[in-house]
């Protein structure tokens, strides 16, 4: 599953080839992505608009239209967004295509069909960004404001990190490699981190994601980047996918527990 790194390359990519092009037609092939949303009326929102800059808000893609709206895509388990030549017939999992004024065509693509695109005047209507807590990158993602949002509860702290009404973003594999560097078990309280060691979470946060986004993300699965090409980080895990392997600092063998039907690998010795 794509998490914020493998998104934040998404955009990236998306902005040196997107900003400025008019979509001219909007297909959709199958609208189990829509929700609800009648594929006509979604089209009709799109079509004749231009795509201005690509943000990004937790896992979530907010691309910018002009003269006015958002559209707002969230990948889940297998969707991609493949900007491509001209085209003539779908692919059996092509999912939706923007056809751009040049003849390029942007193809929401989607094996598992759960990803999904919603059109929205204004972000703050946008029920899903409601939901989510800050952005790590976000200015009001501070030591502080971590400190004291952990204060608040007593929940095992690996629960907490991936919980995405506190902070938008942070899944599985980050939150292992975070709490690796910080020397904190993914079983503490919350309510535990003292300040000094929130401002250690806050600083490893920050530099596992930057280091991800360097290498494009993690390719475990089958994140693609826009390019189809792969990323790289999976090459700098610590901890994640290496059950029994020693730990780089003490040489203990890094265990694997279940936390929430999902596996967390740690160091049980030097992750107190
Ligand atoms: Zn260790």
């Amino acid at each position: 599953m794509p998490e914020l790194p493998e998104v934040e390359t998404v955009v990236r990519e998306l902005n040196r080839a997107l900003p400025g092009h008019r979509i001219e037609k909007v297909d959709v092939f199958r609208k189990d992505a829509l929700g609800r949303v009648r594929p006509k009326v979604f089209a009709s929102a799109l079509q004749g608009k231009t795509f201005g800059k690509v943000g990004r808000h937790g896992k979530f893609l907010l691309f910018g239209l002009e003269p006015e709206g958002f559209l707002v895509a969230h990948l889940r388990m297998t969707g991609k967004f493949i900007l491509s030549a001209p085209l003539k017939a779908p692919d059996p999992h092509h999912r939706v295509w923007f056809s751009l004024e040049d003849g390029q065509t942007l193809v929401f693509q989607d094996m598992r069909c759960f990803g999904t695109l919603a059109y929205v005047d204004r972000l703050d209507a946008s029920a899903s960004l409601a939901k989510l807590g800050v952005d790590p990158y976000s200015k009001e993602f501070t030591a502080a404001w971590l400190a004291g949002a952990l204060k608040q509860s007593k929940t095992p702290l690996k629960h907490w990190l991936m919980d995405q009404k506190h902070i938008a973003g942070l899944g599985n594999i980050y939150v292992c490699e975070v709490l690796f560097r910080t020397g904190m078990s993914p079983l503490r309280r919350a309510h535990r981190v003292t300040a000094v060691q929130a401002a250690l979470l806050h600083r490893e946060i920050h530099a596992v994601l930057d280091q991800a986004i360097r290498k494009n993300g993690t390719t475990i699965s089958d994140f693609r980047r826009v390019d189809e090409k792969f990323g790289e980080f999976q090459e700098y895990l610590q901890v994640y996918g290496r059950e029994g392997e020693p730990c780089p600092r003490c040489g203990a063998p890094i265990l694997r527990i279940r936390q929430q039907q999902r596996s967390t690998f740690y160091c049980g010795k030097c992750q107190t």
